[in-house]
């Protein structure tokens, strides 16, 4: 489906248009002005991305948060990515939504929860031994 939108075969209001990114309106947004960034070459998730293209990933994100607020008046910004559970379309996108105090917005993170006694450190030797050096 984004893959259709980059080859210019499904409409999407564009707002950057550059050589390895682009960014366009979700059609079911947060808050007007609710951007998705992707890079142009397909990848599923995050974690597919290659080390070339992160930076400047990042970097356009950047720049379309700077514009919500420049251009729209929004006080910030939600930034959130979902890797494959409630990723809606498998080519990696940034939501960049506009956000005002008191929009209404209670955000991706909830419900919330809390740990029990010593899970938080359970929690914690898993994901410590789990996790790759940088560059790996
Ligand atoms: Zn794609």
């Amino acid at each position: 489906m984004f893959c259709a939108i980059l080859a210019g075969e499904t409409e999407a209001e564009v707002v950057l248009d550059e050589p390895s990114y682009v960014g366009f309106l979700d059609v079911r947004p947060l808050f007007p002005g609710h951007v998705l960034v992707v890079p142009r070459e397909h990848v599923d998730t995050l974690p597919d991305l290659p080390a070339e293209l992160r930076d400047g990933f990042l970097e356009a994100v950047q720049r379309v948060c700077r514009a919500v607020v420049d251009g729209l008046g929004a006080q910030g910004s939600f930034v959130a990515m979902n890797n494959v559970v409630s990723q809606s379309v498998p080519h990696l996108h940034c939501h960049v939504a506009p956000r005002t105090k008191g929009d209404g917005l209670r955000g991706f993170f909830w419900p919330r929860t809390t740990y029990a006694e010593g899970e938080a450190a359970e929690v914690g030797d898993r994901l410590r031994a789990a996790l790759a050096p940088p560059g790996a």
